[in-house]
């Protein structure tokens, strides 16, 4: 083991030499000859002053539970606040001087720190004892019950002087270091008593107290004790100061808490403090000599930097540069230097970095100078490696930046970039993206094949964007590129995503057909908020879907106050379906052999300010917002409920049937059929009494596995309609595939039978519909011509204002009761 050479002093020369003034905390003729009377009392109090733990008490001081301020006197307790208060604020340690109640006479020098542990924030109180004041009183007496008091105590107490030799210590520490008497101690150092490393490390705490003048408290650390065994203590060291208020030394005590740690209690006070412990032991330390510009470094150094072989010794500054590159090592050299001017001062770098095969390795060192003569020639200090701390660090930043899917930016990072540029105050681009089909996907294909067209279209896009724009996904299909705006750089990388989407993405062995919509927002200056311009890119989007998808849209404030002006609508539809404003009219729809009622259609009504609105005002706003979905279970209560009084209490009520609306969107909703079997069970209404209504349109984009919940349906007895059959894009070959009872013929071409032209295509649809089973409906019929020509081509029924124009419930009753 490496004995490190403290300069020589005869035992003699330290015995005569008068021991330091330890004024602060001790009797002026304490250590050596007298024991003083120390008291070790840690009080750890949480936020209300209340103590939850005591680790070591004066007699008769049952601390515990009690407010801290109720247990000093009363002189002291503005104080006491006053400290904790700036203790909290600053995380600084402060001194000061209290007495407690229960031993006013005591005057105690305290410190207090902040403290957090796993249950919570507190604080933490370390008191040593000042008998300076009573001291004279009965020396005889007090000079007895010192040394007893020091030697009954619980906790070995020493005292060294600046180069940390002993100079006075009780029983208790004497037999830490093995020794029968304070003589064996006197003048030696840890180096004397402890392997080199655990020494070094003592001295290195030492030196970190002296220089900084700022007490260690609670340290945890390892000791070997005499009989080789490692025993663990906390540690309170305090700096000595003469009367002109210089460091000359430490005084210090520690507790064994090597069995105490055994019980839970004392673990879970410890438990932060164990981490401190173990990083002690993984600390190298070195040691700088100016004079001959070499390092001294201890095993653990060596080992920690890779050294050959790992065993302590001297190194130079060039070698250390071999090892850490020169720039870092320059940067410690230069501490150092700034140190050795002024010795308060001390060297902290906390990005040493190592290259190694295996990536980068970060070290943290700290040093002191130590002072020989009024000069410094040595510094001493520690070295810790922190790499996986960084990493974590790293991770962490990563992870606050990135999107965990694509690895992209996130929408954190793109805020941050848009402020950025909006900041600098040129002229900026937003292109928002989102993809046209995901939900399909995403619902057809699963998940799992949705995470993965998202990697595959991240990469794409990553590939078209240039490194000079952020890329970032904000979520779900949606992306963001952010950048500085030159020329017509926006559009042209615009067009060139659509360009690159256009080719399908191979995942596996399928490939997938992708197209996006684009809003494009310009911005410039810091006046424009990132929210304001996302929201803006966000309409411009939606002007790209509506324009009928892959394409680009660019943001223009006319379309803000459109967008404003939805909004505005869809706030007015929410207070309207909370103060039930919607309302559902009913329009007969007629048998033609018969020529009486057979069936009747709720519509919805929206009865606001005295006025009705038809749903064309309104029903593109409900879908939008998804307000759909709650007034159409109002719809379907209401209908429903109506129907079946009709169906009760009408003439021929029995045959009756009920059509309500629903929209695509509505499908949306998993419960949708849930609602309506349950809603007819409720009225006891047969299912084969309800016609469901949907267009046809809605039916070709079956996005929500619409065809099967209407598939179900049939399955339960409700007859299905196909609303407005004939416009669009129906085709007379999808009449094979709908599954559905009813076709309901759209009033376009009703409302045309007269010019004629139309009429050999409403002959033609009736034909086929007979032909695979399809009861017919024509709509619109308002002329008794019409009326002739759909009863002679063979509709089935027929719905108009020729019947009868959609009227309140109470309306409708009437004609039924009538016919
Ligand atoms: P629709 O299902 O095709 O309903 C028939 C529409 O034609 C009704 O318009 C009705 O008032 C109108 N109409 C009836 N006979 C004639 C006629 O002889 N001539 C003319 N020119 N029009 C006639 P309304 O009530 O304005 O409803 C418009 C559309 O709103 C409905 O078309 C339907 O698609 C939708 N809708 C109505 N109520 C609801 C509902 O509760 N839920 C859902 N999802 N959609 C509804
Ligand atoms: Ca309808
Ligand atoms: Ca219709």
């Amino acid at each position: 083991m490496n004995q490190r050479n403290l300069p020589e002093a005869t035992t003699a020369e330290l015995v005569d030499a008068a021991p330091p003034t330890l004024h602060e905390f001790l009797p002026s003729d304490a250590f050596g000859s007298v024991g003083p009377s120390v008291v070790d009392l840690q009080l750890i109090v949480d936020a209300t002053f209340r103590v939850s733990s005591v680790a070591a008490q004066p007699d008769g001081c049952d601390a515990l539970g009690h407010s801290l301020l109720d247990l000093v006197t009363s002189p002291v307790r503005q104080g006491l606040r006053e400290a904790a208060e700036r203790c909290v604020a600053t995380g600084s340690t402060e001194r000061i001087s209290i007495r407690l109640a229960v031993a006013p006479q005591i005057e105690l020098a305290a410190c207090m720190r902040p403290f957090e542990s796993a249950d919570g924030t507190g604080l933490v109180l370390a008191a040593v004892e000042n008998v300076t004041q009573n001291a004279a009183s009965d020396a005889e007496f007090q000079l007895e019950v010192q040394r007893d008091l020091l030697d009954v105590l619980d906790v070995a107490i020493f005292s060294k002087d600046r180069e940390s030799r002993f100079l006075g210590a009780n029983e208790k520490l004497l037999k830490a270091l093995g020794v029968e008497q304070l003589s064996d101690a006197l003048g030696k150092t840890d180096y004397d008593f402890f392997p080199a490393e655990e020494a070094a490390h003592f001295r290195a705490h030492d030196v970190a107290v002296m220089s900084s003048g700022e007490p260690v408290i609670e340290m945890v650390e390892q000791l070997t004790s005499p009989d080789g065994t490692s025993e663990t203590l906390v540690t309170t060291k305090l700096p000595v100061r003469n009367a002109d208020g210089d460091v000359i030394g430490v005084i210090g005590y520690f507790r064994f808490v090597t069995d105490a740690i055994e019980t839970k209690q004392e673990l879970r006070s410890l438990e932060g403090r164990h981490a401190l412990a173990l990083q002690a032991s993984r600390e190298g330390i070195w040691e700088f000599d100016l004079n001959s510009n070499m390092v001294e470094v201890t095993e653990r150094f060596a080992e920690l930097v890779g050294l050959d072989p790992p065993v302590a010794g001297r190194v130079s500054v060039a070698t250390l540069s071999n090892i850490f590159g020169a720039d870092g090592v320059q940067e410690v050299l230069d501490q150092c230097l700034a140190v050795v001017k002024n010795p308060a001062l001390h060297v902290e770098f906390k990005a040493l970095q190592m290259q190694t095969d295996s990536g980068t390795r970060f070290f943290e060192v700290m040093g002191y100078p130590l002072v020989e003569d009024g000069e410094v020639t040595r510094l001493i200090g520690t070295l810790a490696e922190t790499t996986e701390d960084v990493q974590r660090e790293h991770e962490l930043l990563y992870r606050a930046n990135h999107d965990a899917l694509t690895g992209l930016a996130n929408r954190h990072q793109l805020f941050v970039r848009l402020n950025e540029e909006l900041d600098a105050n040129e002229l900026t681009f937003l292109l928002y993206l989102d993809l046209d089909q995901f939900k399909v996907i995403n619902d057809s294909l699963g998940h799992g094949v949705g995470d993965e067209l998202l990697q595959a279209v991240s990469a794409r896009l990553s590939a078209i964007v240039d490194d000079e724009y952020l890329l970032a996904r904000l979520g779900g299909d949606e992306f963001a590129i952010v950048g500085r705006s030159v020329g017509a750089s926006a559009e042209i990388l615009g067009e060139a995503i659509l360009e690159g989407l256009s080719t399908p993405l191979v995942l596996g062995d399928t490939e997938i057909y992708t197209s996006a919509s684009i809003g494009l927002v310009y911005a410039r200056g810091n006046s424009r908020d990132a929210i304001g311009v996302l929201r803006d890119a966000d309409t411009a989007l939606y002007e790209a879907k509506e324009a009928g998808k892959s394409c680009i849209r660019t943001f223009e404030r006319e379309m803000r106050r459109k967008a404003d002006q939805q909004l505005r609508l869809q706030n007015r539809i929410r207070r309207a379906l909370k103060h039930d404003e919607f309302e559902l009219h009913y329009q007969p729809i007629m048998c033609a052999e018969s020529g009486t009622i057979s069936g009747v259609e709720a519509l919805l009504r929206w009865k606001t300010g005295g006025e009705l609105h038809a749903p064309a005002a309104f029903l593109p706003y409900l879908e939008q917002s998804g307000l759909i979905v709650p007034v159409g279970e109002q719809v379907i209560r209401d209908a429903i409920a109506q129907f079946a009084t009709w169906i009760t209490s009408t003439p021929g009520g029995q045959d009756l049937a009920g059509s309500l609306n629903l929209s695509r969107v509505q499908f949306r909703s998993p419960s949708l059929l849930d609602v309506i079997l349950e809603t007819l069970g409720e009225h006891n209404v047969s299912p084969s009494q309800l016609v469901i209504e949907v267009t046809e349109t809605a039916m070709s984009d079956d996005v929500n596995n619409m065809v099967e919940t209407l598939q179900k349906a049939r399955d339960a007895g409700i007859r299905v309609a196909v609303d407005d059959f004939g416009v669009g894009q129906s085709s007379l070959s999808s009449l094979y595939e709908l599954p559905a009872d009813i076709l309901k013929i759209d009033k376009a071409f009703v409302g045309r039978i007269e010019g004629s032209e139309t009429q050999p295509v409403i002959e033609a649809i009736l034909a086929m519909a007979r032909a695979v089973g399809l009861t017919t409906t024509a709509e619109g019929v308002e002329t008794q011509t019409q009326r002739a020509f759909l009863e002679s081509a063979g509709c089935d029924y027929l719905q108009g204002f020729l019947f009868g124009r959609p009227v309140s419930p109470a309306e409708m009753t009437a004609r039924l009761r009538d016919q």
